[in-house]
């Protein structure tokens, strides 16, 4: 049991927000452990962050686009903030020393409330991958300086910190291993695949996420944010993380120690998992997932990532040995790549050609503050809006008549 512990969810009303609050009503039911819920923030559903507010007793709310701000359904006293830095702003007056804040924001609007909830002294249960990869080096640093820990709850990251519990240190990891499930394109061929619909990418296979992190996956650039991820969470080198895919995505992820031995972590594919992991963290409680049922497991299948079909996952490598921005570079050229994907106005297979082209046009330089990685995160943008407004007015001078 693990004792009261106050609470924050930011992303609340999203795949990983929603979890959580399922796992919180399932601990404190069973009093496995037991949270307060202070705030909650998300991005505009303004009526599904009421009725979670009300539902949970906070004493603070914040929301992004400010009309719907005024459609909170929600009593007086309870603290609302609206806007662009609603988020950070909550956790900044909010957070005390010891809180828990869920960082479940998608994209890199996650990074600065990441760093107000780390300099309020809140541990950080982070799902929010894109604050590690674009800000990785402002963000451990000053959980380092402000002693607070920083706890996986992306499912491969979870597995590796429950596998490293087997070994005393980081000295006696060989490698770390990540697992991914190949996503919903993982036996289709290139040409396929470069024509495929927003409709194909959000069918995942296995997994039942957000829509970002499902293009993600069917990109496979999810499991080179997760390398990157994988290297601020566990200071390990490039040379130190592999990916390989297991499309049944029950093993999550495993260690080889220097000895030759590997640990790995199973379960079956339920976020509720990881998320519950890093709420009681380390201790454990009883789970609220069904348990994987051996007698009808039949085979574990391991698989080479084709680099040639997935050229997204090469990049993380390159983003660890060249440091500095290069991580803020990739990211925000992801973000503006799947946007204009899900605005169709670019193929399914431009989006890794249009972030390897903004990697190779925006050389890396150091990060002394936030505003260098806000700067390479919006050089990356405009250069993807600009290669895709040259690309549609390439097709549309073809098309015309
Ligand atoms: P989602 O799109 O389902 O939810 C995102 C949440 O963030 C929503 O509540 C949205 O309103 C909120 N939001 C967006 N912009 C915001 C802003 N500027 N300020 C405040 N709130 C904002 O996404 P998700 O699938 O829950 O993923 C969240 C994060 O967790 C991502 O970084 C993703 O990569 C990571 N992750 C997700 C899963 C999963 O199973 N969904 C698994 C591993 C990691
Ligand atoms: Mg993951």
């Amino acid at each position: 049991m693990v004792g009261r512990r106050r609470l924050f969810i930011l992303g609340s009303t999203g795949s990983i927000g929603e979890n959580t609050l399922s796992v919180i009503r399932h601990l404190n039911d069973t009093g496995g452990a037991s949270f307060d819920v202070v705030g909650l923030a998300t991005g505009r559903n303004s009526a599904r962050l009421s009725e979670q507010a009300t539902e949970f007793g906070a004493d603070a709310v914040a929301i992004t686009s400010s009309s719907p701000a005024a459609a909170l359904d929600l009593p007086t006293n309870v603290n609302r903030y609206e806007g662009a830095i609603a988020a950070e702003s909550l956790v900044r007056e909010h957070g005390q020393p010891g809180d828990l804040v869920v960082a479940a924001i998608v994209g890199s609007a996650g990074i600065g409330p990441v760093l107000a909830a780390i300099d309020a002294g809140c541990d950080i249960a982070l799902a929010n991958k894109e604050a590690l990869v674009a800000a990785g080096t402002l963000v451990t640093a000053r959980a380092r300086a402000r002693g607070v820990s920083i706890i996986p709850v992306d499912s491969e990251h979870s597995a590796i910190a429950q596998c490293l519990r087997a070994g005393n240190s980081a000295s006696e990891v060989r490698r770390i291993v990540l697992t991914a499930s190949g996503g919903p394109f993982r036996a289709m061929t290139a040409e396929a695949m470069e024509h495929a619909t927003l409709e194909d990418a959000l069918r995942h296979p296995t997994w039942s996420m957000g829509r970002k992190v499902t293009i993600d996956s069917a990109t496979m650039m999810n499991k080179a944010l997760e390398i990157v991820e994988a290297h601020w969470l566990f200071g390990l080198g490039a040379d130190q993380i592999d990916a390989i895919v297991h499309p049944q995505s029950l093993v999550h992820s495993f260690v080889e120690f220097n000895d030759g031995s590997v640990m790995a972590q199973l379960s079956p594919p339920d976020m509720r998992l990881p998320i519950q992991c890093a709420l009681t963290w380390p201790a454990r409680a009883i789970g609220c997932s069904v348990p994987l049922d051996w007698s009808r497991l039949r085979s574990l299948d391991f698989e080479a990532v084709d680099h040639a079909r997935f050229p997204a996952v090469q990049l993380a490598w390159r983003v660890i040995r060249d440091g500095g921005t290069a991580g803020a570079t990739l990211n925000g050229a992801n973000e503006a790549a799947v946007d204009a994907f899900v605005e169709g106005r670019i193929r399914f297979g431009h989006i890794t050609r249009l972030v390897a082209e903004a990697m190779d046009a925006l050389p890396s330089s150091a990060i002394a503050s936030l505003a260098d990685v806000a700067a390479a995160d919006a050089r990356a943008r405009e250069f993807v809006r600009g290669q895709v407004a040259a690309q549609s007015s390439i097709v549309g001078a073809r098309t015309s008549p």
